[in-house]
């Protein structure tokens, strides 16, 4: 991960998709005024940002589409589908499905038909804070059934992606979220914020835990007249955390938002972030075997491990 900011999130309304952890509680549309999406795509290109536009579920007023199309840019919600269920057919060749744990275990096959069809699937699960250990043997099952559906379609020449699994074969350095840091969220109010649950967070009133110069619960990180403006910024980086700096599942989210949630420090993540991540790059280095038994030359060998969580081993650095 680049340590410097690449991506802006422009949040178009407030009901706008959620794409990732948070879900968005926002049930009221909430336009982004189109002086303030021009200023936004203006700061952006300034910036020498990549534009990721996060859409609601509605057909946005015609003056909006020449603004969004005056620059490059993705469209979540339109060509990155996202979805809170398992849909019968992939819609489109890149597809996020918001899950829970067992929402996950429990699709596992319909999930596997889809792989068949998208070129790339990111799972992300919405209650990462309540898996329980018990749930570490149907998890590890479920990321296995996935396991025989990639090879099979790798021994076919496909090379489907699945981020969970697929991500961390290819990678030989933490590839994270990187929210604050390689990139920043707008939302409709103008004020940036370091991703979209941050501005859920205080639309709901949910108050203020971080290291912020306000009493109330604004979480916002600056606006748009101002410029950004994250306090302690350096408490993001990697070099100042001190588990996942020792960690290798490269692929993990490593989300600050989640880390907050679960541990009141945006660089402390909690256990269970982490052994679902580590449940992840195991596997991943299964399939990378499997691969290389029927010929796959492996570059990036994934070493064997003992931990599922790096706080167990910290002695040992
Ligand atoms: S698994 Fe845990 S320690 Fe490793 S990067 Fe993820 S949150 Fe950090």
């Amino acid at each position: 991960m680049k340590p410097y900011l690449q991506y802006l999130v422009i949040l178009l309304d407030d009901t706008s998709v959620a794409y990732c952890h948070a879900n968005n509680p926002l049930t009221e549309p909430k336009l982004i005024p189109l002086d303030t999406l021009r200023k936004a795509i203006l700061f952006g290109m300034k910036q020498n940002l990549m534009i990721q536009f996060v859409y609601p579920n509605y057909e946005l007023p015609v003056e909006y589409h020449k603004v969004i199309e005056s620059i490059d840019h993705i469209k979540i919600g339109r060509e990155v589908l996202v979805y809170d269920s398992v849909p019968q057919m992939a819609y489109t060749n890149n597809l996020v499905l918001r899950l829970t744990i067992n929402e996950f275990i429990t699709k596992q096959n319909d999930i596997a038909s889809l792989l068949q069809q998208a070129k790339r699937i990111n799972i992300c699960l919405t209650d990462t804070e309540n898996f329980q250990e018990e749930q570490m043997e149907e998890y590890k099952n479920a990321l296995a059934t996935l396991n025989a559906v990639l090879l099979n379609l790798y021994k076919q020449v496909k090379s489907p992606q699945l981020n969970i699994l697929t991500d961390r074969m290819q990678l030989t350095e933490m590839h994270n979220c990187g929210a604050g840091i390689s990139n920043i969220t707008i939302a409709p109010n103008g004020k940036f914020y370091l991703c979209p649950a941050f501005y859920y967070d205080e639309q709901m009133g949910i108050s203020n835990r971080m290291n912020h110069k306000t009493k109330d619960a604004s979480r916002s990180v600056g606006d748009l007249d101002n410029g950004i403006d994250i306090p302690n910024k350096q408490l993001l980086q990697l070099d100042h955390a001190p588990l996942c700096r020792i960690c290798d599942a490269y692929h993990c989210k490593r989300c600050i938002w989640l880390n907050q949630k679960m541990t009141w420090d945006n660089n402390t993540p909690s256990r269970q972030q982490c052994v679902l991540a580590h449940l992840e790059r195991n596997a991943a280095r299964d399939l990378q075997l499997a691969l290389k038994e029927v010929g796959y030359l492996i570059k990036n060998e994934i070493k064997e491990i003992t931990y599922l969580d790096p706080f167990d081993i910290k002695e040992e650095y």
